[in-house]
């Protein structure tokens, strides 16, 4: 189809321009200048249609997407987002899907001044992936890593968890919400918002430790307790909730989602105890939850308001678990 043959064409401008890309598109390579006195953070992320976006998302969602997952892990290392190239494979593209699918990467990648370096475009045989590698910079040894956490750090995140995956679950028609519920939940599962700027904050202001939260809080924060060798213990009634999760679910349910499912794409880090007081006021003007603390013991529970050690029924999505 011709239209494979214009995609170079299509992104030949990169969507946006920076005076650091000494070529983009169109070689066979981009040559690209990174700062002096700057480490180069690399991420590369890949949505597989049926697995991380249902089937018939629109071309634009999917585009916005692909993008945004990457954006949240540039976020997730205090990283400054700068550059990415994209490798499409699908059985077939067209001239509509094509520009809406652009539409939707540039109106992030405009927000977040990352330019389209390159890419390929590969004819698959049956479902279409989308994988984007993301470039940005970090001051020299200022990353946010997952191996920071020490025992009496206070955890934080950022925002309210498990809007995505109720979101998913109403997609699927498993929960039946009111209108204007399933559309904000939805909403929250296709168009998440990478925290860059919060990100960025966090590494200027002497944080270590974060992680982004794709695979659910258990998972996510499970990473930074085995990188970290340490383990954590969690408030229940100090996780923000949206308030459809308030109205439209039993509470233990609403912890259930805010727990264990993916795709908010909030940020949970950790601050030492002598740096709190430093931060507290960036911490609360920008309405950060602390959910909790480091502890030296390597397990990570959870505390109903009742006092009672709560138990959730799934810990986080898991490729590849005995489950699929
Ligand atoms: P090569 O044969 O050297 O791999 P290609 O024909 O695959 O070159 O690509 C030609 C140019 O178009 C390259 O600069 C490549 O980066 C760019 N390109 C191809 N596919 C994409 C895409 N999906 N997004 C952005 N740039 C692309
Ligand atoms: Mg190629």
């Amino acid at each position: 189809m011709k239209e494979f043959n214009a995609i170079e064409h299509y992104f030949r401008q990169g969507l946006v321009a920076r005076d650091d890309v000494i070529l983009g598109v169109g070689d066979d390579a981009a040559l690209l200048q990174v700062p002096a006195n700057m480490e180069l953070a690399v991420s590369v992320d890949t949505l597989v249609e049926g697995v991380h976006f249902p089937i018939n998302t629109n071309p634009y969602d999917i585009a916005y997407k692909a993008l945004a997952v990457n954006l949240s892990d540039m976020a997730a290392m205090g990283a400054t987002p700068a550059w990415f190239t994209l490798a499409l494979s699908c059985p077939e593209i067209s001239e509509p899907w094509l520009q809406q699918f652009t539409q939707g990467l540039a109106d992030l990648a405009i927000q977040h001044q990352v330019s389209l370096i390159g890419g390929d475009t590969t004819r698959s045989k049956s479902v279409m992936t989308i994988s984007i590698q993301i470039m940005g910079f970090i001051p020299k040894n200022k990353a946010l890593r997952r191996d920071k956490a020490q025992v009496g750090d206070t955890i934080f995140v950022t925002g309210d968890l498990g809007n995505a995956g109720l979101g998913l679950a109403s997609s699927f028609a498993e929960i039946d919400l009111p209108e204007q519920d399933a559309q904000f939940v939805e909403q929250c599962l296709n168009r998440p918002t990478p925290r860059v700027e919060i990100g960025q904050a966090l590494s200027k202001l002497g944080v270590q430790c974060a992680i982004d939260i794709s695979d659910g809080l258990l998972a996510d924060l499970g990473h930074i307790l085995t990188a970290s060798q340490v383990g954590a213990t969690l408030h229940l009634a100090q996780i923000p909730l949206s308030n459809t999760l308030k109205t439209q679910l039993k509470i233990e349910q609403a912890w259930q989602f805010a727990l264990s499912s993916g795709d908010d794409y909030e940020l949970c880090f950790t601050v030492r105890p002598e740096k709190i007081e430093l931060l507290a006021q960036y911490l609360s003007a920008n309405h950060f939850y602390p959910i909790g603390y480091i502890k030296a013991e390597q397990d990570l529970s959870c505390l109903h308001p009742n006092g009672d050690i709560w138990q959730p029924k799934r810990a986080g999505y898991e490729h590849f678990s005995e489950a699929d």
